[in-house]
């Protein structure tokens, strides 16, 4: 057996096939052939293959995902049986006597660049459908297999280079057992996914797909990073066990699920978490958390042909504050661009999209995406305790405009005759250094803040939180990291204001008992680190904690703060 080591994203042990979630090599030769009949009935056949999966895989995303998501299924149906694609396709064949796979690409690439040249923002997309649906014809014309990752029906691990936020959607929890990719870290899409999913994963592993084949046995150790590929008789049965232990540790965990959060010296601490989607409510409440710090809205956004509705997003936002009653809600206003793509929007590539064109920057240029998003939120205040907070704020100007624009919003809906409520604290992200510095200005007009660790630390540091090559110097714990905080906190403190974290430090149990002693007021993370978090906090002492608050601020390395809270805190 051999063994890899990744970052653990995920908690919790996985055993299991692997199961590749790779595109195969479609290339190819030219061929000649006599025998035109029987080429045509092998494309037929391919074709009608890719028609019955596609249908199964419409039909999983509709009863899981709704209908809306199954809609971009619907497209590359259309494609397959469009016969001014499939006519000419057989012609080519007949005529040219080439081989199916040539006639298929050939005249598949002609419609593509004709579509992508088109002014038309519908007929592009269709060169998108027109390009996936191609693999998957090419991959039975080659007889290679194609991953299906919505068709899965046995109990598997899946590999990947990476997985998008619509690889993941699809993954069937009752058989996916877990994941393990080559890139991404722990606040990387897929690793947060994998958390609400609450599948084990590892990430990061570098070689995963290079060494596993389809079929090999793993074990994914979700909560000491490890992948073991064939493991021994032995590795399984210790595996089997620690598994078992971190069962039992779970329902130790559940007896705190309808307590409040106290510290060991009486501070009540609130811990909410971080949700993607409605169905994600469920967890939160099963693990205890007394609200939601962060709704990442772009999950409605994607795996579409087009922007939702304001009803479409009504509809989400009201499922969500209904089904939380008055426990807080913070929901963000749409963070698009860097690694979470939208294809229907076509945004252009960079060379840096995480320091380019996303979240509140686009959502100011194309306001008309941003209102129907703020009115969605605004009629849907009513029924519930929202929060509403814009990502990835750099500069005050950002904030009065995305906030004017609020207030425009709501004028223009009270005059409608919509109700829409008065309370709705309205904050930002602190996620960009240069608002963590400023963060006193910042206090005077906002009414809380939320700290996004996943991005303030790759801007802090420059580095790219994606990208495990430079992942040891994604340091949670670096003093420069704390500094920052404690001036947000500080700073909201002095104005009367309060302040969270929603970047997966505030799950961390080494970052914990620092941010206690900095003085954080509320916790957003990933809704099974909850209740760890919350048994955690029972054992600590604030004032304590708060005593080490100068000492930590003016260390000089991650490491040193990280020996000195494990000495503390025991761990
Ligand atoms: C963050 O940056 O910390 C955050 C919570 O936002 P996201 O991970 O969605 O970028
Ligand atoms: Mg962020």
């Amino acid at each position: 057996m051999s063994q890899l080591t990744g970052i653990a994203a995920s908690n919790g042990i996985a055993i299991a096939k692997a199961y590749k979630l790779a595109i195969p090599d479609l290339s190819f030769d030219k061929k000649k052939v006599d025998d035109t009949t029987s080429e045509v009935e092998r494309l037929t056949k391919a074709l009608d293959v890719s028609t019955s999966e596609l249908e199964k895989i419409k039909e999983h995303a509709r009863a899981s995902l709704g209908d809306e998501h199954a809609e971009i299924f619907s497209a590359h149906l259309l494609v397959l049986s469009d016969p001014e694609l499939i006519n000419p396709i057989k012609d080519k064949i007949e005529t040219e006597q080439v081989n199916a796979e040539f006639a298929l690409d050939e005249t598949a690439q002609m419609f593509i660049e004709m579509f992508e040249n088109m002014e038309n923002e519908y007929m592009r997309e269709r060169a998108a459908d027109i390009k996936d649906v191609t693999k998957r014809v090419m991959a039975h014309l080659l007889e290679v297999s194609f991953p299906n990752p919505a068709l899965i029906d046995e109990e598997v691990i899946v590999i990947a280079e990476d997985l998008t936020p619509s690889d993941t959607a699809q993954l069937n929890k009752q058989f996916v057992q877990g994941f393990t990719t080559n890139i991404g870290g722990r606040t990387s899409h897929s690793a947060i996914m994998a958390r609400s999913l609450e599948i084990p994963a590892v990430v990061g592993t570098k070689a995963i797909t290079e060494q596993v084949k389809e079929g090999d046995n793993l074990i994914v150790d979700g909560i000491d990073g490890k992948v073991l590929i064939n493991p021994t008789e032995d590795e399984i049965n210790e595996y089997q066990q620690k598994q078992e232990d971190y069962e039992k540790q779970k329902q130790e965990w559940a007896k705190l699920k309808d307590e409040p959060t106290v510290t060991k010296d009486g501070t009540h601490v609130e811990l909410v978490a971080n949700i993607g989607t409605p169905n994600d409510v469920e967890g939160v409440l099963n693990h205890g958390g007394e609200g939601v710090g962060l709704y990442r809205t772009e999950f409605l956004y994607m795996g579409k042909t087009e922007l939702p509705t304001e009803d479409e997003q009504f509809d989400a936002y009201k499922s969500v504050l209904e089904q939380m009653g008055d426990k807080p809600v913070v929901v963000r206003t749409l963070d698009i661009g860097g690694d979470k793509e939208l294809s229907y929007l076509e945004l252009p590539d960079e060379m840096n999209p995480f320091l380019g064109y996303r979240a509140i920057r686009l959502c100011l240029e194309r306001d008309d995406i941003f209102r129907t998003q703020l009115r969605a939120l605004l009629r849907a205040s009513t029924y519930g305790n929202l929060k509403i907070m814009f990502p990835m704020i750099a500069t005050l100007d950002e904030f009065r405009q995305a906030k004017a624009l609020l207030l425009e919003e709501k004028e223009n809906l009270t005059k409608e005759g919509t109700e829409v409520s008065d309370n709705i604290e309205v904050g930002i992200m602190v996620e960009i250094p240069s608002t963590a510095v400023i963060a006193r200005q910042f206090a005077k007009e906002v009414d809380f803040f939320s700290i996004g660790t996943n991005d303030l630390i790759q801007y802090t540091l420059a580095a790219d939180r994606m990208n495990e090559r430079v992942s040891y110097l994604y340091q949670p714990y670096h003093p420069a990291i704390l500094n920052l905080v404690n001036n947000v906190i500080e700073a909201a403190h002095a104005e009367g204001k309060w302040a969270g974290m929603c970047g997966e430090m505030a799950g961390d149990s080494i970052a914990i008992p620092i941010l206690l002693g900095l003085g954080l007021d509320e916790y957003s993370m990933s809704a099974t680190s909850v209740l760890p978090a919350r048994t955690q906090m029972k054992d600590l002492s604030k004032e304590e904690l708060a005593s080490y608050k100068d000492q930590l601020l003016s260390m000089g390395t991650a490491d040193e703060v990280e020996a000195f809270i494990r000495e503390k805190t025991n761990q």
